[in-house]
């Protein structure tokens, strides 16, 4: 079957032109039934039968500034017709410029941008970056996490999406803190950053810290639960690191770019890393782009020795002017504060209230436009609400105009950026419903 973009079409036709032709990420063929977007804007969606829905996902948690922002749009028309491609080894003023707009909201010191395709690669070469500055080949990451579909940024990974891809050597993982299932027995939060700095230091030490390049965490694990890292685990990351010459590589690739509600969310923390990756909210996604954030004494290192890395769009002009134009939009607009603002007077105390009234809520957590709403079979055992219900909750929502982002047991609340408090407010609203008929 052939169809017309941008024709006159029904959901259905196009699911099936795309499942006949497409094949899907991480999925069993089979067992797709994609929702069909036809367009979108601010917040809002339209499928091609024209439902509207109320976007709490962010589409991967990358559309920071929602749908249709002009001004992103018009820089990369504008960019298209001038120049649409330039080879990285050329230099291009688009380039620098979103480079430089990058670098100034990064802590002090950091000097310049690799710039790669997405968030996997950004990490597979801040890895690669690592190993090549320290002259030492072993990678220390969490369990609960997920780094991208690359080499070594999927053995990194923690989660399912490693098992059937380590290829990558000289991996080794850890367990991360996440109070509400201690894996070491914690009640407090202190207690739980305490003592996973205590077991990570006993896994450094047991591998031997001078075969050690770096350890790659998520600043705030995002696909894991959004799982903040309690008081002092970041602090006292650190400065284990630095006595033992390792060196600290923050993946913001999800929780920068506002989505925490600062510009990268380790501006909360009292914590200094040695190389920033990032990706997604950068520019919303309008065209793929990420990158790797760098501080002046590894950009130097490389002044006189090879950088083996490299890629064909590494800065590409599309990708580059649609950065600047979705970081000025973000400054002008104050689109991080939004996030922060939203977070704090309206999705968090709307979380609360729902986690206070519905049984089959387990926790709430989260800061921003970044949060996760743990659903289990009860509060008492935790136990994980099976998948059957979750995709129950999931189809619900949906026929009561919210696409949510759903991973394993929980909803995250990752709405754009831009969203505003009553639509925040009404996607609330519909969640609750929907838990509350679940759970009777
Ligand atoms: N790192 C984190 C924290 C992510 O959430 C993701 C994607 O979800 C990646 C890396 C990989 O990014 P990409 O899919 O752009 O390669």
């Amino acid at each position: 079957m052939s169809i017309q973009p941008g024709g006159a079409l029904t959901n259905t036709e196009v699911a099936k032109a795309d499942l006949s032709t497409v094949l899907h990420t991480w999925s069993a063929q089979g067992t797709l039934d994609p929702l069909a977007l036809a367009d979108g804007n601010g917040s809002t969606l339209w499928d091609f039968d024209g439902r509207e829905y109320l976007d709490f996902s962010s589409q991967l948690v990358n559309a920071n500034l929602g749908y249709r922002h002009p001004k992103v749009v018009a820089a990369i028309q504008t960019q298209a017709a001038r120049l649409a491609m330039v080879a990285p080894s050329h230099a291009n003023e688009v380039r620098a410029e979103a480079a430089r707009l990058i670098r100034e909201r990064a802590p002090e010191g950091f000097e310049k941008v690799f710039f790669t395709n997405g968030g996997a690669d950004a990490n597979e070469n801040a890895i690669r970056m690592a190993r090549l500055f320290t002259g030492r080949d072993k990678i220390i990451s969490h369990y609960r996490s997920y780094h991208g579909n690359t080499g070594a940024a999927i053995a990194a990974t923690g989660d399912w999406r490693r098992i059937k891809n380590e290829y990558s050597h000289g991996h080794v993982h850890v367990f991360g803190p996440y109070l509400y299932r201690s894996p070491f027995w914690a009640t407090t939060p202190e207690e739980e950053s305490q003592r996973a700095l205590e077991h990570i230091e006993r896994v450094i030490e047991m591998e031997e810290p001078s075969t050690i390049a770096a350890v790659i965490i998520e600043t705030v694990p995002g696909s894991a639960g959004v799982l903040t890292p309690p008081p002092g685990y970041l602090s006292g990351l650190r400065e284990l690191l630095d006595r033992h010459g390792i060196l600290l590589i923050l993946d913001e690739v999800m929780a920068g770019f506002g989505r925490t509600g600062q510009w990268f969310a380790l501006d909360a923390f009292d914590v200094r890393p040695d190389l920033i990756t990032f990706a997604k909210g950068v520019n919303s996604g309008y065209v793929p782009l990420g990158g790797i954030i760098i501080p002046s004494a590894i950009a130097h290192h490389f002044d006189d020795r090879v950088f083996p890395g490299g890629l064909t769009y590494s800065g590409h002009p599309l990708a580059a002017a649609s950065a600047v134009a979705a970081i000025t939009a973000m400054t002008e607009e104050r689109v991080v504060e939004n996030a922060a603002s939203v977070g704090d007077r309206t999705i968090g105390p709307g979380l609360r209230e729902l986690a206070s009234s519905t049984d089959i809520v387990g926790e709430v957590r989260g800061s921003g436009v970044m949060w996760a709403i743990e659903l289990v079979c009860d509060q008492q055992t935790r136990v994980p609400l099976p998948a059957a219900q979750i995709g129950r909750i999931k189809a619900q929502l949906l026929a009561e105009g919210l696409l949510p982002l759903i991973i394993e047991n929980r909803i995250h609340v990752t709405p754009p950026a831009v969203i505003t408090h009553a639509e925040a407010q009404r996607g609330i609203a519909i969640i609750g419903d929907v838990l509350a008929e679940a759970s009777r």
